[in-house]
């Protein structure tokens, strides 16, 4: 057990946290007010071979684990503008595609991914399924040499930056008729597939999206992995996607907590700064704890899944992700109470990064379902549903 970071990782949170720096908070808010997005971040992150860190070095990454790749997120939003489709492009798709893809596949995408100069949002959640994803229905049937692919999902982000979205549907098994998932690789521009976006009413660049899947035809090799496999194939993409969004979590409560801290220290409207009084330091000091105690889990759950512990890494990443949402939130509603009424000023946007990091309790995986989890995977509960 080691809990020093390398010199190769502290380079690396150094390089990331200076880029970070470059662009900023003010950057994220400002494009996700005016409807834009962080196209100039996300390039500049690639190019510095940020974004696919995780990623084979012999399809363009680079060639480290999903340790780093939290490394990268976590320090980009501690600096104010974490990149959501990092969850999703190379951490959820790019580790599914690196590990079950076959090598034309691999050579299509992955370079792509890794430089960032393509984005694969990823499909799972659907309307009438939600939490439940053995109820998906979207089915996906062979005619020939294609699979023609029809369903709804909902909540996709990023579909409008995305070259292709990562769907997960099902085919119907040829001897039982059973219905079991398969993942397929769509791109955005096919015919029949179509999305829309959802009016949101949190203060992010990326959107979410309705897509419609109309007998959309597409080619053998865009089943991604083996179609009696795709559960397995499937855990080990939603695995680094707890991991993620526990960074992005992490980091944007520390982006907070660090706010907090330095007006603390300078507001005075007694004798003495605002921070001496323990009414306010000790929650501080609390969420401080908490957020330690979240980000040690997430990096316990990198270090299971770097070491190929599918099993292990499982139940750690879905603590992270459970610690990480609600630390996050602890962190940023002190932050928050820290500020009195500046907290509510756009120039602090506090109040919009409570709604962001509000969300990690719900996705990519809700509380209950890790509670769920853990009751009946750790605890050997029964199942209530
Ligand atoms: C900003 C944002 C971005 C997203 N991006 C994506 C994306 O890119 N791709 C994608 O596929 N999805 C995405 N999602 C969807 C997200 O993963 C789902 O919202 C989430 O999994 C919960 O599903 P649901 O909203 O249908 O809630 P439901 O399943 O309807 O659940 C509603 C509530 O009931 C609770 N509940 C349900 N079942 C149980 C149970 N058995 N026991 C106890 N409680 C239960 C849930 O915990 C939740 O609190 C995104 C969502 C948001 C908000």
């Amino acid at each position: 057990m080691n809990f020093t970071e390398t010199d190769e990782q502290v380079a690396l949170r150094a390089a990331v946290a200076d880029l970070g720096r470059k662009y900023g908070y003010a950057y994220f808010t400002r494009q996700a007010r005016s409807g834009g997005r962080l196209t100039e971040l996300w390039q500049e992150a690639g190019k510095l071979g940020f974004i696919g860190v995780n990623l084979p070095v012999e399809y363009g990454g680079g060639g480290a684990g999903l340790y780093e790749l939290s490394i990268v997120l976590e320090e980009l939003a501690a600096a104010g503008c974490g990149l959501l489709m990092m969850v999703v492009s190379p951490a959820i798709c790019g580790t599914i595609l690196a590990r079950f893809g076959t090598p034309e596949q691999k050579q299509r995408w992955l370079p792509r991914i890794a430089s960032g100069s393509a984005i694969m949002a990823f499909g799972i959640t659907e309307p009438d399924a939600g939490s439940n994803s053995h109820k998906l229905t979207t089915v996906a049937t062979r005619d020939g040499d294609t699979w023609v692919l029809s369903g709804r999902k909902i909540f996709i982000s990023g579909v409008d930056e995305a070259e292709a979205v990562l769907i997960v549907g099902r085919t119907a098994d040829t001897k039982t008729g059973k219905l079991r998932p398969a993942l397929f690789a769509v791109p955005t521009d096919a015919p029949g597939f179509s999305f829309q976006p959802i009016d949101m009413d949190i203060v992010t660049p990326e959107k979410q999206y309705l897509l419609f899947l109309d007998e959309v035809r597409l080619p053998a090799d865009a089943l991604v992995g083996q179609e009696d496999a795709a559960l397995l194939q499937l855990f080990a993409g939603l695995n680094p996607e707890r991991i993620m969004a526990s960074a992005m979590a992490v980091g944007s409560a520390r982006y907070a907590l660090d706010r907090a801290v330095s007006y603390v220290k300078e507001r005075t409207v007694w004798s003495v700064p605002i921070g001496a009084h323990q009414g306010l330091a000790h929650p501080l000091a609390q969420v401080k704890i908490e957020l330690e105690l979240a980000r040690l889990m997430m990096q316990k759950a990198a270090v299971l899944y770097d070491a190929g512990d599918d099993m292990a890494a499982g139940e750690a990443a879905n603590m992270a992700k459970y610690a990480a949402a609600e630390a996050s939130v602890r962190t940023v509603d002190q932050a928050i109470q820290s500020l009195g009424g500046s907290s509510m000023t756009s120039e602090f946007g506090l109040a919009a990064m409570l709604a962001n990091v509000r969300t990690t309790r719900i996705a990519p995986v809700s509380r209950e379902m890790i509670l769920n989890f853990v009751a009946q995977h750790s605890l050997g509960l029964p199942k209530s549903y």
